[in-house]
């Protein structure tokens, strides 16, 4: 007998205007000491004096020291600044360093942590706090919003509540990324692409696979970006899943709109499809064609294919990925 366990416990409130119920909600509860925790890139956005403006009647504290892939340290600060402001609650303010997982300070190592303890009691989703995102953060996060929904739909588990979810997800972020990206105040493409992100983040409770343990490893080894790094290598790894996961791609290639006549042709189209996709966001090729302060080059790949084949996500990937077949498809993606 196998018995599965489906969770999806979460209050959700969706929609433009969606922060202005956050000081009603802490109202209802008595709280009115919250530490908002945010990173350092939005801190200074309009997005978080839009948010404090409506919160006027509590007394908020902000901790935005948080950056990049953030480090176990980062949450130690955390909790001084939660301790010193004598915090009833904490708003998580994302972006993903707010609210993700975080990495040894030494090791770099990427941990999941789970508990129900950690789960938000309440989730405000406000596309109107997006629409000042700059156009490469919107193609980056919007990338991993898409990657979430594929692999998860990709994997092989079984979980079909998250595959219509992944696959709707699919559905809207196609629609919707390239004009998010081209106008950044069109706020039903914002409305879009934030529901494709929250969808993509519940298939995910499903699992990921190859695509973010290569992300994972680029952040560790080269501090890339998260989404950026799904981005560069989405295409590179589904060109190494075609075989194994044909029928699932060609499913993918219909919700986003490229199907031909054979599985075959549909599944490579949808692949096709990915790499046109990364052209018209900017998102680079290859990791070579990306010119950061710090490049990848061929001497990373042993590095990279280390933390790449300790990290559990490619675990659920449809074709297993060993050692080798790392190797290669980061050669390939460089
Ligand atoms: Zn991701």
């Amino acid at each position: 007998m196998t018995i599965h366990r489906f969770a999806f416990p979460t209050t959700i409130h969706f929609g433009a205007g969606a922060r202005k119920l956050v000081a009603e909600h802490l109202g209802a509860l008595g709280l009115e000491r919250p530490l908002i925790v945010t990173d350092r890139g939005i801190a200074p956005l309009p997005l978080l004096a839009k948010f404090l403006a409506d919160l006027h009647q509590l007394d908020v504290a902000v901790y935005s020291d948080i950056w990049g892939n953030p480090v176990k340290s980062q949450v130690d600060n955390g909790v001084a600044a939660f301790r010193k402001h004598r915090a009833d609650s904490i708003i998580g303010l994302g972006g993903g360093a707010a609210l993700g997982v975080i990495s040894d300070d030494k090791t770099h190592i990427k941990k999941i942590i789970f508990s129900p303890m950690l789960l938000a009691k309440a989730v405000f989703a406000d596309p109107e706090l997006t629409l000042d995102l700059p156009p490469h953060i919107t193609a980056a996060t919007g990338m991993d919003a898409l990657t979430h929904n594929v692999e998860s739909y990709l994997s092989p588990a079984y979980h079909p509540l998250c595959d219509g979810i992944a696959l709707e997800g699919a559905r809207i972020a196609a629609k919707a990324l390239r004009t998010a990206v081209r106008e950044p105040h069109n706020i039903d493409a914002r409305s879009d692409m934030l529901m494709a992100s929250m969808m993509g983040a519940i298939a995910f409770q499903k699992d990921l696979g190859a695509v973010h343990s290569c992300a994972h490893a680029l952040s560790t080894i080269a501090d890339l970006h998260h989404g950026l790094a799904n981005g560069i290598m989405i295409d590179h790894v589904m060109r190494f899943n075609l075989s194994a996961a044909s029928a699932k791609m060609a499913e993918l290639a219909h919700v986003v709109g490229v199907a031909k006549h054979t599985e075959e042709a549909s599944a490579t189209a949808f692949i096709d499809w990915l790499s046109a996709l990364k052209r018209d966001l900017a998102i680079p090729a290859t990791l070579s064609a990306y010119e950061a302060k710090r490049p990848v080059t061929r001497t990373d790949i042993p590095a990279l294919v280390e933390v790449a084949i300790n990290d559990t996500c490619h675990q659920t990937n449809p074709r297993p990925c060993t050692r080798a077949d790392f190797e290669r498809i980061f050669a390939e993606a460089i």
